[in-house]
Parts: structure tokens; C-alpha cells; sequence
């Protein structure tokens, strides 16, 4: 019998007490949002009814579907974890609660003009491209200061901390990866001083299925898992 989403739920939950026992850290500090990207909405209230509340999708138009699908759930808080088109940020507006992959300025101009018209506050995470690999996504660290900067001034847009993802490495090679958690740790302490107005840097989202234990013990308080709870995706 294949592993069932509650038993998926329960391992993962294990794992980040572990993970925080070891490294001295309390499990309340972290927020496990479950990634249910190409997986069916039953799955998702399955995970719901067994008390998981944050939910990431990766695109925007099966965000929209299955918020569209799952709208009697109103506690689920849903994250949009992919890379974000700006043109699309008008479908997810009205009910996303968190849209962690903000990489510029524009997409905030956007998420402020479309939110301020519903009167939404929207929470957002800047990615931050810590791997240095071209094609992941979110900006430089380089270009962070004037995207905090930026957003000081908005009213429908807070920036809740950093999101980043570390390069793809072999289960038994998670300690290759640490120095860039450890960046993502380290930008949020040197930008520190920019958490006035709508931005203030209290999260660092990282950590996913096989990665979630050195991003602990990195200072992670997001953690994005999808594989660990709902099992292998049929492609990707
Ligand atoms: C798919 C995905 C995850 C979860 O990855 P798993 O390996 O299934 O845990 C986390 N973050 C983002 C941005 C993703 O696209």
C-alpha cells in the first residue's frame, strides 16, 4: 500500500521537530507550507482535513483552478511559490495570501495596483537567486537593497522576508548547498536596517523534500514540501 498523505504529513512534521531539536530551534518558528503542484485537489483536502493550512502552487493558472475548486476552504492560506509572469499576477490577486517569488520591483507595482482596487494586503517574499545557476529565478543579491527600498512606500504589498532555492543536489550531497542558505540568512541580517513601512524581514523560506533539515538548521521558517507528503510527481 503506497504511503498515504496523513502518514506523508506526520514524517515530514517528524522530520522538522528533528531538524530543530538538533539544532536548537523551536518547531513552532517554522511554517511547513505543502506543495501540491500537479497533484489533484482531493489530495489537498485530504492534507487539509489532516490540519494543514498553507498550500504553494508553482503556476499561476492551476493556483487559480484550484483555489477556484477548493473555495469552501476559506482557512487555506495559498502560497505562489513559482515563477511569477507579471501578466499573470491579475488571476491569483483576489485570493492568493502570499506570493513568495517576487524577483523585481515591477511585479510589486502590479501586486499594488491590482490589490489596492479589491482593497487586499497581499504577504510577499523577494526570491533571491542563491544558487547562481542562470536559470532559477529571482534577483541578484546585488539588486535587493532598491527592491526593499521600493516597497517601503506601498500599501497593499508586504514584504514578509526572502525565498530562495538552492541548487538541485544528490540526497547524500545536502551539505554542498548549505553556503546558500546561509547567504539567504546572511542577506536578511546586512538588509536588516530596511524593515520600516510595508517591509519587514522576519521569514526565509527555504528548505524542500530533500533539503529541509540543513535549511533548519540554516534559520529557514518556511519550508516547501511537496514529494515528502504527496509523493513522486509523474513529471516535472
Ligand atoms: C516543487 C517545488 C517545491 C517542493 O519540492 P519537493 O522536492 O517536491 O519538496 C518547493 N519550492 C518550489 C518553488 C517548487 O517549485
Amino acid at each position: 500500500m503506497s504511503k498515504t498523505i496523513s502518514e506523508g504529513l506526520e514524517q515530514v512534521q517528524e522530520r522538522i521537530r528533528k531538524a530543530c531539536r538538533s539544532a536548537g530551534r523551536d518547531p513552532d518558528e517554522i511554517t511547513l507550507v505543502a506543495i501540491s503542484k500537479m497533484k489533484p485537489v482531493e489530495d489537498i483536502r485530504d492534507a487539509f482535513e489532516y490540519g494543514q493550512i498553507h498550500f504553494g502552487e508553482n503556476r499561476a493558472k492551476e493556483l487559480q483552478d484550484k483555489m477556484d475548486q477548493l473555495s469552501d476552504l476559506d482557512q487555506v492560506q495559498w502560497h505562489m511559490v513559482g515563477t511569477l509572469q507579471t501578466n499573470k499576477i491579475k488571476y491569483m490577486v483576489d485570493r492568493v495570501n502570499w506570493i513568495q517569488s517576487i524577483p523585481k520591483k515591477k511585479s510589486l507595482r502590479e501586486i499594488e495596483k491590482r490589490a489596492s482596487r479589491i482593497d487586499r494586503v497581499i504577504n510577499t517574499l523577494i526570491q533571491v537567486n542563491i544558487s547562481q545557476e542562470s536559470q532559477k529565478s529571482g534577483c541578484d543579491p546585488e539588486g535587493l537593497p532598491s527592491i526593499l527600498e521600493y516597497a517601503q512606500d506601498l500599501d497593499h504589498v508586504r514584504i514578509r522576508g526572502l525565498m530562495g532555492m538552492a541548487e538541485f543536489v544528490k540526497p547524500e550531497e545536502q551539505d554542498k548547498i548549505r553556503p546558500e542558505f546561509r547567504l539567504l540568512r546572511e542577506l536578511r541580517e546586512k538588509y536588516a536596517n530596511y524593515s520600516k513601512g510595508s517591509v519587514e524581514l522576519e521569514h526565509l523560506s527555504m528548505g524542500m523534500t530533500n533539503d529541509l533539515e540543513v535549511a533548519i538548521d540554516e534559520g529557514a521558517t518556511m519550508v516547501r514540501v511537496g514529494r515528502a507528503i504527496f509523493g513522486e510527481r509523474d513529471y516535472d
